[in-house]
């Protein structure tokens, strides 16, 4: 319970990876704010299943990680309760896979302003307070994106190598105030997020379902297994651990070995 009296906002928490390091986070007796979109019912049954499980204050924010004035609206909130926000986790992310002349306007637009921009937003709201307690952790999930590329995914790798960029900038601003910068670079997961491009990646290269998992997805995973939402957060609970103070401004590949080929 080292993150006792600790408070986690993790953006994009109602599934997946995000839900993983709010519920890692808050095992180890952090308050948490969760964050994202989907049934309301679902929703309330993660906040209040977090709270049932590990005895810990959980709150749910709805801002739109697209939208700046409620990014500052859900950290004032956070801080408001909690004092300062302890460990940010700038997690919310969208995928849209298509040729880069075919790719739609506003499909671009969103993936900048939910992967990458909605970072800068977050952090510039909580460093203040993070910097006045002399203690904070900032996670970004980054992804195996953040180093390579893949075709028909211009605008996801282009702000996964941008949120690495950011990571190291801020690391190196923060250094001295026992704030550490630090990113996650996953290979596959298997959430909602990879489960959903399937379609468009059958579409886009003329597969079949299991074409695309082990031809497309798994094929640059030499472990030929998709991470898990666990390892994740794990990784993340280590980073905010003491030992792991002198990380930072890293973006640390958990790829199955994907970025060493
Ligand atoms: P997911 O689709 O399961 O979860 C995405 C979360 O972001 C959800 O909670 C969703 O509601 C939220 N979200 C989407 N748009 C939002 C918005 N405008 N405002 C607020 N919240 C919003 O996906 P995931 O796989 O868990 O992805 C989480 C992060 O991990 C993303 O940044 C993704 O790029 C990254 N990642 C995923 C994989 C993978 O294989 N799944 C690999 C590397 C990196």
């Amino acid at each position: 319970m080292f993150l006792k009296d600790r408070t986690a906002l993790v953006t994009g928490s109602t599934s997946g990876i995000g839900l993983a390091y709010a519920r890692a986070l808050a095992a180890e007796g952090a308050n948490v704010v969760i964050n994202g979109f989907g049934e309301t019912d679902a929703i309330e049954k993660e906040r209040a299943g977090i709270e049932a499980d590990f005895k810990v204050k959980a709150r749910y924010s709805a801002a739109n990680m697209m939208k700046p004035d409620e990014i500052a609206a859900m950290i004032a909130e956070a801080e408001k309760e909690f004092g300062a926000i302890d460990i940010l986790v700038n997690n919310a992310g969208i995928q849209h896979v298509a040729p880069v002349d075919e790719f739609p306007i506003e499909k671009w637009d969103q993936i900048i302003a939910i992967n990458l921009t909605s970072a800068f937003h977050t952090t510039r709201a909580a460093l203040p307070k993070m910097k006045a307690k002399g203690w904070g952790r900032i996670i970004n999930t980054a992804s195996a994106h953040a180093f390579v590329a893949s075709p028909f995914k211009s605008a996801y790798v282009s702000a996964k190598h941008g949120i690495a960029g950011f990571t190291k900038t801020v690391a190196l601003e923060v250094a001295t105030h026992g704030i550490t910068v630090n990113a996650i670079a996953p290979g596959y997961v298997w959430t909602p997020l990879v489960e959903k491009q399937i379609p468009d990646t059958m579409k886009a290269r003329g597969l079949t379902k299991e074409q695309v998992i082990n031809d497309v997805l798994l094929l640059a995973q030499p472990t030929k297994e998709f991470v898990t939402v666990e390892q994740v957060a794990a990784l993340a609970v280590f980073l905010c651990t003491d030992a792991a103070k002198s990380i930072t401004g890293t973006t640390l590949p958990m790829d199955g070995g994907w970025t060493a080929a």
